[in-house]
């Protein structure tokens, strides 16, 4: 009998288990017998299930609250399985997905019918492909051999997670997670499509226009917002994701005096200068570099969403496309 489906584990039993062998194991089998399983990735934690089976991508719905118009992105091993769920793959997007896999990049494309459940692309006629280049990831894809559905870790909208204990503060202590301590890159995949000779960013990530140029023409959609309630081209897009459970604010460094009250906790940068808190308030620091604040970004609002405070204000970012990222994090956060 699959580990997942014993009934003699203690009520207490831990559900955060180190990333060692019997870890893997037991995330294995929970997997294979349609069970959800957290483990990290380059990005944030995944909430995985089997993508081949409808009651194992329904039981990810239900656990994150997740609207079933939002497709999840299915993550392989290794470039060649998670193109086998694609119908058609262009030249453009073989080549993308050479130089960026394994890597933060998603691809979508058209879907090869009958092999995944329905649920996992909400039906779409399109499958978001990724493959993880976290070992730990790697090692469980290797290991299990399906395709694992798994979008970020935590009840829809809110914050994603960068920790093991972000997805138990998330989506309680009934989830199994592997721990792999701190994510890499700290915010989720660049998602893009091919259109023609010309690649569409449909969401921001770690992966700019800049790199992705030397293959062809970028068209940033990333920026964009659409209705929540309408059929969805990329679900990230929505006006308010990745957000705090208490209100947040972007403030230019020269009105956060004006706008700083007690009752605020602050996100600032590790320069800006210590006169600007009030005493006994809580602040985090990140640092002025775009790659470092990226990684260290949903951990600081995870701390400071739990610190008492009534309000984030969160110092703005420079303007350089290489915050464009986090900029988009921190728009649809506040
Ligand atoms: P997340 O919930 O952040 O882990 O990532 C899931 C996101 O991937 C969704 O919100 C979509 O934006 C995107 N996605 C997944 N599959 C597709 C697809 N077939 N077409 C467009 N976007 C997709
Ligand atoms: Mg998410």
């Amino acid at each position: 009998m699959p580990l997942g489906c014993r009934s003699d584990t203690l009520e207490t039993r831990v559900m955060i288990v180190p990333f060692d062998e019997q870890g893997l194991e037991r995330a294995c089998e929970l997997l294979c017998a349609g069970e959800l399983c957290a483990f990290p990735t380059e990005t944030v934690y995944g909430l995985g299930a089997r993508a081949d089976r409808a009651e194992a991508v329904g039981k990810i719905y239900a656990a994150k609250g997740r609207p079933a118009t939002n497709p999840s992105i299915v993550h392989c091993a290794d470039a060649d399985s998670a193109l086998s769920h694609a119908q058609e793959v262009s030249p453009l997007a073989l080549r993308l997905a050479r130089a960026f896999w394994p890597g933060p990049l998603t691809l979508v494309l058209p879907l090869r019918p009958k092999l995944l459940a329905a649920e996992t692309t909400a039906g779409g006629s399109t499958v978001g492909l990724r493959v993880p280049n976290h070992p730990m990831a790697q090692a469980l894809l290797r290991e299990v051999r399906l395709p694992i559905a798994a979008p970020s870790a935590n009840r829809s909208t809110q914050l994603s997670p960068t920790l093991a204990e972000h997805v138990e503060k998330s989506l309680g202590s009934s989830v199994f997670v592997l721990d792999g301590g701190a994510t890499g890159f700290g915010i989720e995949s660049t998602i893009v499509r091919v259109v023609g000779s010309a690649i569409e960013i449909l969401r921001r990530g770690s992966i700019g226009p800049v790199e992705l140029q030397e293959f062809g023409p970028v068209v940033d959609l990333g920026a964009g917002v659409t209705d929540a309630t309408a059929p969805m081209v990329a679900p990230g897009l929505t006006r308010r994701h990745y957000a705090p459970a208490v209100p947040a604010f972007l403030v230019d460094r020269a009105q956060l005096p004006q706008r700083n009250e007690g009752s605020s906790g602050l996100l600032l940068f590790a320069d800006t200068d210590a006169s600007v808190g009030l005493s006994g308030q809580p602040i985090e620091r990140l640092p002025r570099e775009a790659r470092a604040y990226a990684r260290g970004l949903y951990a600081a609002l995870h701390r400071l969403e739990t610190s008492g405070a009534a309000r984030i204000l969160i110092e703005a970012v420079p303007s350089d496309p290489s915050w464009n990222a986090i900029k988009d994090r921190l728009f649809r956060a506040t």
